[in-house]
């Protein structure tokens, strides 16, 4: 029998009306002769709720600790679900991450997928009950909770898709797929009805913030058809797969813009080989990931200014480290400012046509926007700007690409 993996998000399981209606939706699946493991998050707000309580009693709580904590939204949601199934008269069973053996890395907060053990699903599923399994939540080696990063109820969706050999991983929210840009932003944004899984993993980490990029990284590696759909319709959603041909022709797929990040700078770094390596591998080890980096000369020949981009949640551990680093190794000060945004055009259209990164620069300069940084990779061009004219970036540039929705005749 096909299996099908449907992971619904916070606004989905918001109350207990929209839990009744995750159930319906799981139980017409299972009708229409799918077996079915559904993988629920933390009712909206809550994790964000959990995360707080544990601020207010530590300024900097243990990770471990925290995991615990913020683990727990999954654990009341699968809970949920499965009586809301079992009250429309169909058979369901729970199950937490240690339960299925989600074994992760031990990498609290963040963790990653190690592996999972299917066997307890496949006799669930053979007992005819439909899975709930919670989303974000882990286990390491030693037994400990870990959690999987912000939005990790997607990642856990794919990862079971994938070891499940799932035929497709449905993904529901709270909007009906995945749009050409931010449609709060841009009014004009369209709705995708394919998107190559490449160009899924630029709008995701560039902050399209409707998929968490792991699970895309996931869905790409081991090809699993992942759909994004709204809970609350019937449109058919957006289908993440294969680059094809028809993808290729469109030059810009979509704009994202990230406001997430903060920038530091290093001055005045001694220019000699090992010390981007020593920073850079000092900051990975503390899991701090980096992105936009440009080096440029200082004043002297004999020095650098190092900048680069975090995620604001990193801000305070970046800093700490750099100054510590900054003190070791003799470099000038370290700065850091947060009022910046990324602004970035995707497609595998870009590949093979010319002009594209040219052609963005002009409309933002014929925007009056000033770029502080440009980086590019083969389907992508970003920008870094200042925060406040992120908005008008992002139009400017939906028009320009051609990618406004026709207005409604
Ligand atoms: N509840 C977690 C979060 O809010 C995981 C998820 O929703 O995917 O980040
Ligand atoms: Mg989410």
């Amino acid at each position: 029998m096909a299996l099908i993996v449907q992971k619904y998000g916070g606004t989905s399981v918001g109350d207990p009306d929209r839990i009744r209606n995750v159930a319906r939706r799981a139980i017409a699946a299972r009708k229409q002769g799918y077996d079915v493991v559904v993988v629920v998050s933390a009712m909206s707000g809550e994790t964000n709720r959990l995360l707080k309580l544990t601020r207010e009693l530590s300024k900097r709580p243990s990770e471990r600790e925290q995991d615990v904590v913020v683990s727990s939204g999954e654990q009341v949601t699968v809970g949920l679900v499965v009586l809301a199934i079992q009250e429309q008269k169909a058979k369901a069973r729970s199950f937490l991450g240690h339960q299925v053996r989600i074994l992760t890395d031990s990498a609290f907060a963040n963790a990653r997928i190690k592996s999972i053990d299917s066997e307890r699903l496949f006799a669930s599923l053979k007992r005819k009950e439909i899975a709930v399994v919670a989303g974000f939540q882990g286990i390491d080696e030693e037994g400990n909770i870990t959690t999987l990063g912000r939005g990790g109820s997607d990642t856990t969706a794919v990862a079971l898709a994938a070891v499940l050999h799932a035929s497709a991983c449905e993904i529901y929210t709270d909007v009906d797929g995945v749009y050409t840009t931010d449609p709060r932003i841009c009014d004009r944004a369209r709705k995708l009805d394919r998107v190559a899984y490449e160009e899924m993993l630029e709008l995701a980490s560039l902050g399209s913030k409707v998929l968490q990029i792991r699970s895309v990284e996931f869905a790409m590696k081991y090809k699993v058809p992942l759909w994004v759909k709204s809970s609350f319709s019937d449109d058919s959603g957006t289908l993440i797969t294969e680059e094809d041909e028809a993808m290729e022709n469109v030059l810009v797929s979509g704009i994202a813009v990230t406001r997430d990040e903060a920038r530091f700078v290093v001055r005045n770094v001694p220019d000699k080989p090992g010390l981007a390596a020593k920073i850079f591998g000092t900051l990975a080890g503390l899991d701090i990931v980096v992105d936009v980096i440009v080096q440029t000369p200082a004043h002297d020949d004999k020095r650098t200014d190092l900048a680069f981009t975090v995620g604001r949640l990193d801000l305070e551990k970046t800093r700490d480290c750099l100054r510590k680093l900054a003190r070791q190794i003799g470099t000038g000060k370290v700065e850091h400012e947060v009022d910046i945004a990324k602004v970035s055009i995707v497609g595998v259209g870009m590949r093979n046509h010319a002009g594209v990164a040219a052609k963005m620069f002009q409309v933002l300069a014929d925007e009056g926007v000033n770029i502080r940084v440009i980086s590019t990779s083969e389907i992508k061009v970003s920008c870094l700007i200042d925060e406040k004219y992120a908005e008008l970036a992002v139009r400017a540039l939906h028009t320009a690409f051609g990618l406004d929705a026709k207005p409604a005749s």
